[in-house]
Parts: structure tokens; C-alpha cells; sequence
């Protein structure tokens, strides 16, 4: 899809979704029986919001894929309405909107909610950490899920893991980064720790809604961008307006999130409480083999000019030294941060050892 052809289409879905209320991809797919087994029953309607525009590829269609799954597996008695960013909310008020009880839950970053308590941009993902399928590991049995439970009760919310990104890429750049020097007064589209890290080595971190990255990378606001990685970044246009393309430090398994307010959560059946916590595991496995497909197809379509590159050594050796400042201050400033950090330096080092004589040491020989 085209740039232009998918800033349309997300806008023809959202003045779509203006009239319909909200996105319903099953609803022409009733089953008679089924309806008469659901009239029997009492049927649950969830409000979920989120935080990308309607369709948004892979994290929006993958909402709406889980929802339509919760309610065919639940033979229609679970509909899960997904509304599109700044429908019912503005796409960074959901946590807040689910909280309070506006709505039942929402789709999201966890690494957006860095502002309420530091200690969730772990639960979101570390520059230089761990892999989307280690952060899973480490979430389901390395201890990382009861802490993030114990913290979003607090807000009254009962986080799922609700995809991953897999591996990012560091980002576009209009001019070559040959070493540490050239970062100094860069001015970069990088949010999270990964801006902070950035900050230290000299770069300007701005933060930019997505609808003003293109622009402000074109008319020079900016001088580079962080986004995704090649399927979602060729259909923001930024191959057209910066040449050099460096390969991912900062995001190297970010973690998506459906959360729901707690109360709500509760009230559930045992039987649509198991629907959901399933239809997430399989949205999130979904979610993760389409993003390593589609940025596979996409790496072998971005134009001739593009030139992939590594960042030099000496500023991964100073984002390495930068992180563990940043990581310190943070554990210093709170100790959720700190007992969250624990948990997954723990694991960190428990899989390391694992790791690299499995899947670290194999992808060496494979080559
Ligand atoms: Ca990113």
C-alpha cells in the first residue's frame, strides 16, 4: 500500500467508524444456530479502545482479529466492540479511560505509560534487553507477570500481554552516522528509554504523533525517525526523504498490552475470562510471525537508494554505558522500578547462559 493510499484508507475507516460506533468485522457472518443458541444465553458487550487508527496493519487488524475470535469461540455470547484511536478516547487516554471505568478495556503500548509509574517501560521492552519471545518467557515464568498485575491493580487494571513487535529497526536518518560526534544536536523522533539513552549521547529526543513524523522528517523540524521496521515504516513514505536506514538497538521486543479495568475483569465468567486470556496468547503469536513475514517481504521492497547500516561501535558502547545510567536513576528515584528491574536482570542472566549456546550459537553456524 502507498503512503497516500493508507493515510486514505485510515481516514475513509475512520469517518467510517464515526457513523457505524465501531468495528464489527463478524457481523455478517452470523450462523443461524448459533444466534438461537445465544438468545439463550446472556450475552457480555465489551468496550475496548485503542490506541492506533481503524485497521491500523498488524496491531490494529490483530485487535480486531482477537476480538472476532472471543466471539466465535464464545459462540456469541462475548462481543468485544474495538474502537479505533479517538473514537471513544484519544489513543494515549485509554489507560486512564479503562481506569476510571469509561470503558471495559483498551488496546495499547505498555511503554506509553511510563508517566504513571517508570517501572511499566520494563514491562514495555528495554533497549539493548530482551527479544519479544524472551520478554514473554521472562513475563509468563521468569516472575514478570505478577509484578505487572501487582502494579496495574493499583489503577484498578488486569494487564494481558496483547502482541509484540518482534525486533525494531534504530530508525531513518538523512545523513550517515559515521561516529558518536555525528550524533550531537541531531534532532530525533525517538521515544521511551531508547530517547532517553539518546539524550545522553547527544541527540534531541522529540517526541511527535504519528500523523507529523513524515512531514517534520521532509521539511528538516526533525533529522531522524525511529518508527517500526520495513512493513510498517515503507507505508509511512520515510524511504522517499531520508537515505539511511540503521538497523534496531533501542526497541528489540516491544510489548503490546490488552488490558481491562479491573472490576470489569472480575465480573466475567470463568468461561469468557478463559476466551480472552487464549485469544490473546494466540494474538500475540499471530502478531509476532506477521510482523517477522511482512518485514521479511518489505526489507526486499524498499527502493535502491535505501542503504542499510549499523550503527558504529562506539555508540552502542556509549548507549550500553548511557542505558545503565538511565536504568540506575530510575531504580534510585522508585522502587518499583527497582524490584521490576531485579525480576528481569534475573531472568536476563538466567537465559543468557541458555541462549547463547542454543539459538545465539546456532544462527552463527546456520550462517
Ligand atoms: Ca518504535
Amino acid at each position: 500500500m502507498k503512503r497516500r493510499d493508507f493515510l486514505a484508507t485510515t481516514a475513509l475507516s475512520a469517518s467510517a467508524f464515526m457513523i457505524n460506533g465501531c468495528h464489527r468485522p463478524y457481523e455478517n457472518e452470523k450462523d443461524d444456530n448459533q444466534t438461537i443458541s445465544t438468545r439463550r444465553r446472556k450475552k457480555t458487550i465489551l468496550k475496548l479502545a485503542t490506541s492506533w487508527p481503524a485497521h491500523f496493519p498488524i496491531m490494529g487488524t490483530g485487535v480486531d482479529r482477537f476480538a472476532k475470535l472471543c466471539y466465535e469461540m464464545s459462540g456469541g455470547t462475548l462481543e468485544i466492540k474495538v474502537y479505533p484511536k479517538d473514537i471513544l478516547v484519544p489513543a494515549m487516554e485509554v489507560f486512564d479511560a479503562t481506569s476510571a471505568a469509561q470503558i471495559d478495556a483498551f488496546h495499547s503500548g505498555v511503554y506509553y505509560w511510563k508517566g504513571k509509574n517508570s517501572a511499566f517501560s520494563i514491562f514495555g521492552g528495554m533497549p539493548l534487553g530482551l527479544t519479544s519471545e524472551e520478554m514473554i518467557t521472562w513475563l509468563k515464568f521468569g516472575g514478570g507477570y505478577s509484578l505487572w498485575q501487582e502494579l496495574y491493580e493499583k489503577f484498578n487494571l488486569y494487564p494481558l500481554i496483547g502482541g509484540t513487535t518482534g525486533p525494531q529497526m534504530g530508525g531513518w536518518f538523512k545523513k550517515e552516522i559515521h561516529s558518536l560526534s555525528d550524533l550531537k544536536g541531531l534532532k530525533m523522533r525517538i521515544p521511551g528509554l531508547g530517547g532517553e539513552v539518546m539524550q545522553k549521547l547527544g541527540v534531541n529526543p522529540i517526541l511527535l504523533p504519528p500523523g507529523e513524523i513524515y512531514t517534520s522528517l521532509e521539511r528538516g523540524t526533525i533529522d531522524a525517525t525511529e518508527w517500526v521496521g520495513p512493513a510498517l515504516d515503507s507505508m509511512m513514505g520515510f524511504a522517499k526523504i531520508a537515505r539511511y536506514y540503521y538497523t534496531g538497538w533501542h526497541e528489540p521486543g516491544s510489548i503490546l498490552e490488552v488490558t481491562f479495568n479491573k472490576i470489569r475483569w472480575e465480573k466475567l465468567s470463568k468461561e469468557h475470562k478463559a476466551i480472552i486470556t487464549a485469544a490473546t496468547e494466540d494474538m500475540t503469536g499471530y502478531m509476532l510471525q506477521e510482523f517477522r513475514y511482512k518485514n521479511a517481504k518489505a526489507l526486499q521492497q524498499l527502493p535502491q537508494q535505501t542503504k542499510i547500516k549499523m550503527f558504529p561501535n562506539d555508540i552502542i558502547e556509549a548507549a550500553k554505558i548511557a542505558l545503565n545510567e538511565v536504568l540506575d536513576k530510575e531504580a534510585n528515584a522508585n522502587n518499583d522500578f527497582k524490584r521490576v528491574l531485579e525480576s528481569y536482570q534475573e531472568f536476563a542472566k538466567l537465559n543468557k547462559k541458555w541462549d547463547d549456546i542454543s539459538t545465539k550459537n546456532f544462527l552463527e553456524i546456520r550462517d
